[in-house]
């Protein structure tokens, strides 16, 4: 006899991880997205101070970092939701709102964790190509909607492409979303875009209870090892359904302390967006002189078309070339595993590992 497994174990995808966990310390990572600037050290002390009381549960409701949020947000209490990392309040709200039957609609290529919410479920998901400029194509996505949608997903900027959408054309498509879909606004790279002031989108909250903004302290905070992330709700039913599907203690106390801690610290998150600015203008220009024209970022990281040659398969370019910048010890993430093979995401780093993956490319393609 042998052991027998539930069918949406062999249905959910396996999340394409970067090959990066046992290579040396000089290494440029930039495979994840992750901010390159370590946690700050008022974040690292109020980590430390909690640590002394870790033989208590954390506070289920986390109470102190919801009224920080909401103080921050403007956004009531009760219209919060906090995760163990914003994908454990995707997810959750995934199992909240799906099961056979049910749809799902979302672009594509978009972040590789949301096949995974129709799989675990068993909804149907329907995803939409995005447009020639890698944008989400709104109107073919409001064309899927039908009565048995339960959830449509817009990530924006988006990941892998790193394109975003103004928030006009945005608040136009939530206009025309029929009420009975919750539409979930996944704004993880939010901070680093100048197309809007990132807390525009808040005001789309008071109109609409079936709106639900994603936010994470992974990406601007700089605290992807950490796990938190929360959501900011159109109504307290989203808070109170992901909060039931979930086991009770679903952010630690540490994890929690230190978020309080890093909302307090906005001019370093007006530092790091500064940062990521000037990477986009430099990556930008450096792949041009290479002829290679990445698609619009408003994100912390750039996507792009390898060159491939008549007749190549670009698979393999993609595979030559990822293998190539990782034996110069540079780890950027292959298209394929995100949906387009021959295309590359490439997060930024600090100055000197931007330079050496530019030099790094030079060198494979031979220019
Ligand atoms: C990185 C990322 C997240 C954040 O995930 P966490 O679980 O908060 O680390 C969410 N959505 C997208 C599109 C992302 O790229």
């Amino acid at each position: 006899m042998t052991i027998e497994y539930s069918q949406r174990v062999a249905r959910i995808p396996v999340y394409p991880a970067a090959a990066a966990y046992n290579l040396p310390e000089d290494v440029a990572h930039l495979a994840s997205n992750e901010s390159p600037d370590p946690p700050l050290p008022e974040v690292v002390e109020a980590m430390d101070r909690v640590l002394r009381g870790l033989h208590r549960y954390p506070d289920p409701k986390g109470s102190a970092l919801r009224s920080a949020l909401s103080a921050r947000y403007g956004v009531p209490a009760e219209r919060i939701a906090l995760g163990n990392g914003s994908c454990d309040v995707l997810l959750a709200l995934g199992e909240a709102l799906l099961e056979p039957g049910a749809e799902l609609v979302y672009a594509w290529p978009s972040f590789s964790v949301y096949p995974h919410l129709e799989a675990a479920s068993g909804a149907r998901g329907i995803r939409v190509p995005l447009n020639e400029r890698d944008e989400h194509d709104l109107d073919a996505m409001l064309a899927e909607i039908t009565a048995a949608t339960r959830l449509v997903i817009v990530n924006n900027p988006n990941n892998p492409t790193a394109t975003a959408l103004p928030l006009a054309e945005i608040a136009t498509f939530i206009e025309r979303v029929p009420a009975h879909v919750c539409i979930l606004l996944d704004e993880a790279y939010i901070e680093f875009s100048t197309l809007d002031d990132p807390d525009a989108s808040l005001d789309l909250l008071r109109a609409h209870p079936n709106l639900i903004l994603l936010r994470t302290f992974s990406k601007i905070y700089g605290l992807a090892g950490l796990r938190v992330g929360f959501a900011l709700c159109g109504s307290a039913e989203p808070v109170q359904a992901v909060d039931r599907i979930r086991q009770p203690f679903f952010c630690s106390s540490v994890a929690q302390a230190a978020a309080i801690e890093a909302l307090r610290h906005q001019d370093a998150v007006a530092a790091r967006v500064e940062q990521a600015v000037i990477a986009r203008v430099e990556l930008g220009e450096g792949l041009r002189e290479l002829g290679i024209e990445p698609a619009d970022s408003q994100a912390n990281f750039l996507w792009f078309a390898l060159p491939v040659a008549d007749g190549a398969d670009p698979a393999t370019v993609e595979a030559e070339v990822v293998r190539g910048l990782a034996e110069r010890g540079v780890l950027v993430r292959a298209g394929g595993a995100l949906g387009r093979a021959g295309w590359l995401r490439v997060s930024f780093g600090k100055p000197t590992e931007n330079a050496r993956f530019l030099a790094a490319l030079r060198d494979i393609l031979g220019a």
